[in-house]
């Protein structure tokens, strides 16, 4: 059986998010001008004409996103990433909570725009990022190869593992005995990709919500749920009845995506990351959700 560490793709992630523009066209409006003394003091001319132009743009710019919408899109069943709580708000005023919406709602305070929040289906999210109906993906979103192909990542925020849930007494105990054993599923999560390359499609049963996949678990219809480990432990803690085995399916990092190409928006959200990391409200927002063991 392959275990499947796609953790080293963070490396990748980071590379597509430095990548680096060409000289601007006014750099090389003033180099050739350069080259005649006679076109000399105009070049200087141009070049401040230019200069100037690109700090009204880029002040603009500004300007613009402020008080602009930033639109996540998510699939709010992912607890303690993303959920419906009707006793909370959440950072757009909705009962959406978790620690990918108080994230995406700090990173919408610093760029000076305002967070609305998206609920729909997880595999939903990229096709949403593609056509700019989303401006940001915050989903417990784990960054693969393939994903990559179709959107770009920040950089990541958080570890997460794939662990297996069994029913008490299961007589699975570990990866090995999934073999011909029904697997349940969230739709389109790397817990489904990695089940059907390991143990073939037709053992895996796929759902919408991991809460459901859950159901299935207590009603006998699946024999193990493969999920990430923060809403494994929440779904066990909620029904009696139901274990996590101790050992790890797969590891995985989560990363905010965005529309591929979107360097100007990544650039802005991972400055903004790299900030709440470093005044430590990153690890208050965790904290608040995720108590440490
Ligand atoms: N981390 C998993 C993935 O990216 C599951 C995410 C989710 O269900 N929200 O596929």
């Amino acid at each position: 059986m392959k275990k499947k560490f796609v953790c080293l793709l963070m490396a990748a992630a980071c590379t597509a998010s430095l990548a680096a523009c060409g000289g601007s066209a006014s750099e090389t409006t003033a180099a050739a001008a350069a080259d005649t003394t006679a076109a000399e003091t105009k070049a200087a001319d141009d070049t401040t004409a230019a200069e100037a132009e690109e700090t009204t743009a880029a002040e603009e710019k500004e300007e613009a996103s402020e008080g602009k919408q930033l639109i996540m899109a998510t699939n709010a069943e992912f607890p303690p990433y993303e959920y419906h709580d009707s006793s909370m708000t959440g950072p757009d005023g909705s009962d959406i909570v978790g620690i990918d919406a108080e994230i995406a709602g700090a990173i919408a305070e610093k760029l000076g725009m305002e967070l609305v929040i998206e609920d729909i289906a997880f595999d939903s999210i990229i096709p949403e990022l593609q056509s700019g109906k989303a401006d940001i993906g915050a989903a417990g979103m784990t960054v693969t190869e393939d994903r990559l192909v179709n959107v770009d990542f920040s950089d990541t925020y958080a570890t997460a593992v794939q662990v297996i849930i069994v029913t008490e007494g299961s007589e699975i105990a570990g990866p090995d005995d999934l073999a011909e054993k029904t697997i349940g599923v969230q739709q389109g999560t790397t817990g489904d990709i990695y089940a059907s390359d390991d143990f073939g499609d037709e053992n895996v049963d796929r759902y919408p919500k991991g809460v459901d996949a859950v159901q299935a678990l207590l009603q006998g219809k699946v024999d193990a749920v493969i999920i990430d480990n923060e809403p494994a432990k929440v779904f066990v803690s909620e029904n009696e009845g139901l274990k996590l085995l101790d050992t790890a399916y797969a590891e995985e990092e989560y990363a905010i995506a965005v529309k591929k190409g979107n360097t100007e928006l990544l650039d802005q959200i991972n400055g903004a990351l790299a900030e709440l990391k470093e005044s430590g409200t990153l690890d208050e927002i965790v904290a608040k959700y995720i108590s440490a063991e």
